[in-house]
């Protein structure tokens, strides 16, 4: 018979808190500064997200298969777009492209007022659903849609996040950002730059390029 999850959230060996302090040392050395980010992340348990049998990588910096060719994204780039999102202020309305197990999404519950998150594949709606309804993220809506189209019913956002790599950025997401608000994306097909979209007026919007990444790619309709 196989063995239930064990029942506790700060889970035990690998998954336990001292390993979970590790990456939090981990992040500070790779550069996260942001304390409310490094916060966040230490009060979201990330072995949750994973299959069990995974579940002892889960502190690990890596990105681990979440099924349907997915993944979950590494913990220090979560942090890194977390903490540039923020930019050391609250956030109110975010929005997510790319919920996939959800993980993303629970750390940013912790960092804004609301969070709507959308998915194209809907088992892993179903799944982060469980997973943040685990956790007890109230303030989270998910959403199954293919989110290059953004949320134009509920926009303005003044954070919108993509976790999955874009070819170009999506005008609708440039829309739908509120004047004074960031957009962070991964750009690219083959190398692929993490790029910050920050609106100042409305018809005026900065880009900055960040850093290299490597995400799935952004697909367009649904799973
Ligand atoms: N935020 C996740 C990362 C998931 S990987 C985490 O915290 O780990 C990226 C996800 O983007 C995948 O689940 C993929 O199905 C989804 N995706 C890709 N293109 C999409 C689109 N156009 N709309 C919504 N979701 C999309």
């Amino acid at each position: 018979m196989a063995l239930a999850r064990p029942p506790t959230q700060a889970g035990i060996g690998m998954t336990s808190l001292r390993t979970r302090e590790r990456m939090l040392v981990r992040l500070r050395e790779q550069g996260i500064k942001d304390e409310v980010v490094l916060s966040a992340i230490s009060a979201i348990p990330r072995h949750i997200f994973v299959d069990e049998a995974l579940s002892i990588r889960a502190y690990e910096d890596v990105s681990l298969p979440i099924g349907f060719s997915q993944t979950i994204s590494q913990p220090y780039i979560v942090a890194r777009m977390s903490e540039i999102l923020r930019n050391g202020k609250p956030l109110q309305k975010v929005l997510e492209i790319g919920t996939g197990c959800g993980y993303q999404t629970a750390v940013l519950s912790k960092l804004a007022k609301e969070v709507y998150s959308v998915e194209r594949i809907r088992p892993l709606v179903m799944k982060a659903r469980g997973h943040l309804r685990e956790l007890q993220c109230i303030n989270v809506k998910l959403g199954h849609s293919d989110g290059s189209m953004g949320l134009p019913d509920l926009a303005p956002f003044d954070g919108i996040m993509v976790t999955a790599a874009a070819s170009h950025i999506p005008q609708d997401l440039l829309d739908q950002l509120a004047i004074g608000g960031r957009l962070v994306i991964p750009v690219g097909t083959e190398e692929q730059v993490l790029t910050l979209v920050e609106r100042k007026t409305e018809k005026d919007y900065r880009h900055t390029k960040l850093e290299p990444v490597k995400f799935v790619p952004l697909l367009g309709g649904l799973g």
